[in-house]
């Protein structure tokens, strides 16, 4: 292959910069943990309400509970809204997190395919319904929320629940309303390498119902109401006070945070939208129902195993999803349905790095890799 003339070859683009997460605030990161300490303020405290709080009305949803992650927020969520048995379908792309949630609520779950924007496809939903689904359960796929309007028609239709995984959504929105804020239930994470990230593993799940908000706030603490006593079966799956404080305090940058996610975005299509070889995420104002957050940007690429390769020669990291399997696709996990759409897009997906330490030029060299690939 010809070298890139223009290229340092030393250079290195990571995919993630996980230091960074912690020496690019070190100072004020520092003086948090020290705060907190001090005041020995650990466990259920008020950083923690605090940044329920503000995160709720951020996302203006009703409310919003700090829990241990993602995964455990979904388990959560899946059965404080009564979804502990029969079929929940999820779409293939995803986490295996978002299958494991249904499997421990006590529900099989049923993939099925995603639509050429890489989110449930609504047809393929219907298609999979039987007498057994209670549950839809959309994952809010690289920061872009589903057509929810057509979902909610097919779950009206059919007496079904929605659940949504924004796991990789925080703020992101179809039709002005944010993920997470239209099934009964929802979950997001806080993993580090999310769009909100804190310095280990956390989430909350978010409920616009009163019933179904009790019902998470008694799952998350074993069981106990307010006043100590205990009424039902619970989990110990609670936000660390330390990391709600660290959360809160990321809150405010994060309007900026996705405005240079989606800044980013466009650089990327601008620089790579004529390239044939290549299908883009859509831009960010390509649908007016659609706001973006960018958790990832996906591309669909021809010869991408290749291309991968070359990238990594010229020191950019990428990443395919899960493994580079879908949910279905894990022989241990026993699923038996054939998801073509999907498998045939697993062989072309790959994300381009899009993440906050990045600089216009690192992308824009991304880019001149990626053109010297096809046509240098
Ligand atoms: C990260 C992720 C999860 C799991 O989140 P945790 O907080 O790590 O449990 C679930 N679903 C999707 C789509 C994710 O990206």
């Amino acid at each position: 292959m010809t070298p890139v003339q223009t290229l340092a070859p030393s250079t290195t683009i990571p995919f993630f910069n996980y230091p960074h997460l912690f020496t690019a605030e070190e100072e004020e990161l520092v003086a948090i943990f020290r705060d907190v300490g001090r005041r020995g303020a650990f466990i259920l405290q008020q950083d923690l309400e605090r940044f329920e709080r503000n995160l709720a009305s951020y996302l203006d949803a009703r409310h919003v509970l700090g829990v241990a992650n993602a995964t455990d927020g979904l388990i959560i969520a899946l059965r404080a809204a009564g979804v502990d048995s029969g079929e929940v379908i999820f779409s293939s792309h995803t986490m295996v997190a978002t299958a494991s949630a249904i499997h421990f609520a006590g529900a099989t779950p049923v993939p099925v395919d995603c639509g050429p924007d890489h989110l449930i496809d609504p047809a393929a939903v219907e298609a999979a319904i039987t007498p057994r689904t209670r549950a839809i359960l959309p994952t809010q796929l690289n920061g872009r929320t589903a057509d929810m309007d057509t979902l909610g028609k097919i779950a009206a239709k059919h007496g079904l629940v929605i659940i949504e995984d924004a796991a990789q959504a925080l703020g992101s929105r179809f039709d002005g309303r944010c993920a997470g804020t239209f099934g009964a239930a929802a979950a997001i994470s806080f993993f580090p390498a999310k769009l909100l990230g804190c310095l280990g593993d956390g989430g909350c799940v978010i409920t616009q119902d009163d019933g179904v908000y009790d019902r998470m706030l008694q799952l998350h603490d074993h069981g106990r109401r307010a006043d100590g006593e205990i009424i039902s079966w619970g989990l110990n799956s609670r936000l660390d006070n330390l990391q709600a404080a660290i959360l809160d305090y990321r809150l405010d940058a994060y309007p900026a945070a996705i405005q240079r996610r989606r800044d980013l975005a466009s650089l990327y299509d601008a620089r790579l939208g004529e390239l044939e070889e290549l299908k883009l995420p859509p831009a960010p104002n390509a649908d007016p129902r659609h706001f973006d957050v960018y958790q990832n940007y996906e591309i669909e690429a021809q010869r991408r195993d290749a291309l991968r390769e070359h990238l990594k020669a010229h020191g950019i990291g990428t990443l395919i999803q899960w493994g580079g399997k879908a949910v279905h696709q894990w022989p241990a996990l026993g699923f038996g349905q054939q998801l073509r759409f999907t498998a045939a897009l697993f062989e072309r997906l790959l994300l381009l790095p899009m993440n906050l330490t990045l600089s216009d030029s690192e992308a824009h060299q991304v880019c001149d890799v990626i053109e010297d690939f096809y046509r240098g």
